[in-house]
């Protein structure tokens, strides 16, 4: 398997983990564009959000359960945050392994379409 991110999650790759359990890696961006950015994905790969079956949708709950418990932890959820997943090559998706960018800890500037 060459996908960067399953390495990540079997440890071939190291990475600045902030959160894991069985079912999700939540680890540091390696090039950070907030004060705060972390890619929290599934450990099961899923190439992005479109290929999901809907029978496993529940992996997406639980990763925005997650999300949740990561900005209390961290103490960035009053001030507010933004999640973020690029889909496919006009969505600017460059690791085909499904993942949530969380950005926080500044006024984010509003996004450009
Ligand atoms: P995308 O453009 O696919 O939505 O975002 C991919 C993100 O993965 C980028 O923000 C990039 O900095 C991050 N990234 C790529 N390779 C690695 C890596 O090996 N380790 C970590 N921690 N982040 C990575
Ligand atoms: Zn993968």
């Amino acid at each position: 398997m060459s996908c960067i991110f399953c390495k990540i999650v079997n440890g071939e790759i190291p990475c600045s983990k902030v959160y894991e359990d069985d079912k999700v890696l939540a680890f540091n961006d390696i090039n950070p564009v907030a004060p705060y950015h972390i890619l929290v994905i599934p450990k099961a790969h899923y190439e992005s959000i479109i290929d999901i079956p809907e029978k496993d949708m529940e992996i997406v709950a639980h990763i925005h359960n997650i999300i949740n418990k990561i900005a209390s932890d961290k103490g960035f959820d009053k001030a507010g945050f933004r999640i973020i997943n690029n889909c496919g090559e006009d969505g600017g998706q460059e690791v085909k392994h499904i993942h949530y960018h969380i950005l926080a800890g500044k006024k984010l500037p509003l996004y450009e379409a």
